[in-house]
């Protein structure tokens, strides 16, 4: 018999397990589908375990100064396993308070793959469900570039499964996860190489991001080798990997781990969408209007499947506010998805909001006008490991409005959420002057630029 729903959820990961929760609060009976592990990917191989790797590798950076402030310390250690073992039972324990949270909330949770057989039914595993309305989450895999010898290597999922420190890594890619893994395995003791296929990290961010991080990953111990495309991957008798460049045929190597981070790609051919005559794009990411909608009336797609901003605010963002319109009698309700805040949890931070000053420079031309400022912050006073603090504010106009933020350094991530709220309200550059500065931060900075 076919199980009949207001609302199934494909995916129990950030957008699908939110749509669920909030149309369930307004009364609607709700299902999630999921195939893996609830919470999805950032839960299970995303936020959650890489910011907890993220705070060892602080840890270890700390342990390094500690002998500046005076500290004789003698560390012993580390344990990658006993690291592992903390942070994959953290993440059960969130497992576990989904499942409980989807039963009190009366929403089904069902375990197994969805496919369309029609546009108001999924099978799942043989099983018929049908609903009112369907909301795509299947979020986005990582992508594993298609030359001999890949198979050789992992990809952030992989990395989340590594018993022990590898002790020398190649890291293939400049986007946030490459720049994010490679900063924590070179915290923690590995040898790491980053190969960029252009010449530069992080590529859509502000320059001045882009430039102080690759300063400071080098001189972290980071070698980064640019233009650099392989073609091919080789594994030697040993177990060690060479990387062989396509142009070239320069061999890099000996590495005991190769990390693919090239990419993501939309979890969307599986769904046999064409039973609901849902289309994709070229690269099968699902186009949705602001509403959320495809082109199908009670199919909507939310998160990373949809190719837009994909981080999780933004997938549960964009989830709530569909079921606040479908059930809760918001009809106008959506996400805006302009002036969308983000950290890159390297080393150090980066946060960033709003244009960059080559958008801004584009668009608005000479009214642009930039603030910047580059320190070392009071805590790399003395230290001798030097990290040095950079901030752009670009504003537009004779009154100054700020449209874009963007900080490198410690303690930036947590900076930035307050300042994009003032973004998103219009700051102008007269507003942050007025604001008196918190004294000795490094944020005052952001509100005392010349
Ligand atoms: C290494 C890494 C670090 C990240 N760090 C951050 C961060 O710091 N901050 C941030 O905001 N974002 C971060 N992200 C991005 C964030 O995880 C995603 O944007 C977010 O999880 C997207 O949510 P989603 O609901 O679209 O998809 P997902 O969370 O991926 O959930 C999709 C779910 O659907 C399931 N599924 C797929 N197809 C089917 C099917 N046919 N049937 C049943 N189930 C199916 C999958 O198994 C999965 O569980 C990170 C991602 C990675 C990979």
């Amino acid at each position: 018999m076919t199980k009949q729903y207001d609302l199934i959820a494909i995916g129990a990961g950030s957008g699908g397990l939110s749509v669920a929760e909030r149309a369930a609060k307004y009364g609607a009976k709700c299902a999630v589908v999921e195939a893996k592990r609830i919470g999805g990917t950032c839960v299970n191989l995303g936020c959650v375990p890489k910011k907890v790797m993220w705070y060892g590798a602080g840890i270890a950076h700390t342990l390094h100064d500690a002998a500046d402030y005076g500290f004789d310390i003698d560390v012993k250690g580390f344990s990658w396993e006993t690291l592992k073992r903390q942070r994959d039972d953290y993440v059960g324990g969130i497992n576990s308070w989904y499942h409980t949270y989807l039963k009190d909330s009366d929403i089904d949770e069902i375990t197994g793959y969805a496919r369309f057989a029609d546009a108001h039914t999924l099978d799942v595993d043989g099983e018929q469900l049908s609903a009112d309305h369907i909301v795509i989450a299947s979020g986005s895999y990582p992508v594993v570039p298609s030359v001999p010898g890949a198979e050789y290597g992992i990809t952030s999922d992989g990395f989340f499964a590594l018993e022990a420190l590898p002790q020398r890594v190649a890291v293939v890619g400049s986007g946030y996860i490459a720049v994010e893994i490679a900063g924590l395995l070179n915290a923690m003791g590995a040898d790491v190489t980053m190969l960029l296929r252009g010449e530069q990290l992080l590529r859509p961010f502000d320059a001045m991001l882009r430039e102080c991080l690759m300063e400071e990953m080098i001189s972290a111990g980071i070698n980064i080798v640019t233009s650099s495309r392989i073609g091919e991957v080789r594994k030697a008798a040993n177990g060690k990997l060479d990387l062989i460049c396509a142009d070239t045929g320069q061999s890099i190597g000996r590495f005991d781990q190769l990390l693919w981070a090239i990419g993501r790609a939309p979890a969307s051919s599986g769904l046999d969408l064409a039973n609901a005559f849902v289309t994709t794009d070229e690269a099968g990411y699902i186009p949705t209007d602001a509403f959320q909608n495809t082109n199908v009336p009670n199919i909507y797609a939310v998160g990373d499947v949809t190719g837009r901003a994909q981080l999780t605010p933004v997938a549960i963002a964009a989830a709530r506010r569909l079921a606040d319109r479908l059930f809760g009698g918001m009809s106008e309700r959506r996400l805006d998805y302009e002036v969308i805040p983000t950290v890159v949890f390297s080393h150090p931070p980066i946060a960033t909001v709003g244009l960059t000053e080559s958008e801004a420079r584009e668009i608005h031309g000479d009214a642009v006008k930039i603030y910047q400022s580059r320190f070392t912050p009071m805590y790399h006073a003395f230290t001798r490991h030097q990290s040095k603090m950079a901030m752009k504010l670009v504003t537009v106009g004779a009154r100054e409005k700020v449209i874009g933020c963007h900080v490198i350094g410690t303690g930036a991530d947590e900076m930035l959420q307050g300042f994009a709220v003032a973004i998103r309200m219009g700051a102008t550059k007269l507003d942050l002057d007025d604001t008196i500065a918190i004294h000795p931060t490094a944020a005052e900075e952001l509100v005392t630029m010349r």
